[in-house]
């Protein structure tokens, strides 16, 4: 009996931590893990909290979709045609609506190499003027990538542009839910976008947070802006649920600690070290050792220390 009740906390523990480590947490499907309703019918399927992979298909990011009585919004494509199709046959599981709208977070390939399932169904795109911009520039080299680390599972995958956008704010109303998509500002990569349900105090923000996972640092990425963005735009709103970019769903004080006090300490002890005349080889090892137990700390604590170098050095 004690065995029995140790194991079943054992299996409790593993559905709702995230690790880098599991390797998948849904064999029956490319998902990587099966969707949850958050809040009354609002689903997000997790990713993996760790790079892509082979073995989790490229799912390390959120896909998320709200229910309503005409029709169902979706929010990311992922990183291939076959998650937006298993993400579809989720969907179907939960409901006899259509998908009528589906939204790119951003520019990156996770969010948006499964467009060409949705516009093979009929299904309209949507996404930020920036992140538009920005798959036309690289997309093909992003499909490329996806392919040599996917193999077989890249197949029926190729590049589709959103085919509608916006610049900083676009309405839906949908079955009585009133959902604002939301440019709020630069974050982590071009064109992030928020969509944002006031009615439930929900906001499924996209990459401008994260949750048990560390946030990466592109040669794009304004981390003084993305505070920015941060104070002025996302803490007034104030939402209640989040379904972040990465990681579990959760709270605004959550994704505050590991999101905004991340880059907030990042760049102050890499100030710190411009300041006592520091250089670029001596910014990757600032410490960061408060943030060692996030995933993806390894492959990413000393790069985002140097792209911040090269930001600050010129403020
Ligand atoms: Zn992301």
């Amino acid at each position: 009996m004690k065995y029995l009740a140790a194991a079943m906390i054992g299996l409790l523990a593993t559905a709702v931590s995230a690790s880098q480590n599991i390797p998948d947490k849904y064999p029956q499907s490319v998902l990587y893990s099966k969707p949850v309703e958050v809040i009354p019918h609002v689903f997000s399927s997790i990713g993996a909290t760790g790079p892509g992979t082979y073995e989790n298909s490229g799912h390390n990011n959120n896909l998320s979709f709200i229910v309503t009585d005409q029709g169902v919004v979706v929010f990311n494509s992922g990183a291939n045609s076959q998650l937006a199709s298993a993400l579809h046959d989720e969907i179907r599981k939960v409901t006899d609506q259509p998908v009528v709208l589906v939204i790119n977070e951003n520019g990156q390939g996770h969010a948006m190499l499964g467009n060409g399932y949705w516009r093979d169904q009929g299904v309209d795109i949507l996404a930020h003027v920036d992140a538009i911009a920005k798959t036309r520039e690289n997309a093909g080299f992003t499909l490329q990538r996806m392919q040599d680390r996917q193999l077989e599972k890249a197949a029926g995958s190729r590049v589709e542009h959103a085919n509608l956008s916006f610049e900083t704010r676009y309405d839906i109303s949908l079955g009585g839910v009133d959902m604002q998509v939301l440019y709020l500002g630069p974050a982590h990569s071009p064109g992030d976008i928020q969509l944002w349900i006031p009615q439930w105090d929900m906001m499924v923000t996209g990459d401008l947070t994260f949750h048990e996972r560390m946030p990466p640092v592109f040669p794009e990425t304004c981390t003084k802006c993305w505070l920015e963005t941060w104070e002025e735009k996302l803490e007034p709103l104030a939402p209640t649920y989040i379904i972040p970019g990465h990681g579990h769903p959760t709270n605004l004080a959550q994704v505050r600690r590991y999101t905004r006090d991340y880059i907030v300490d990042l760049r102050a002890k890499v100030g710190a070290h411009i300041e006592d005349g520091g250089d670029l080889a001596g910014a990757y090892y600032v410490d960061q050792s408060n943030w060692s137990h996030v995933d993806t700390f390894k492959e990413l604590a000393t790069r985002n220390a140097g792209q911040v170098y090269e930001e600050m050095e010129w403020e």
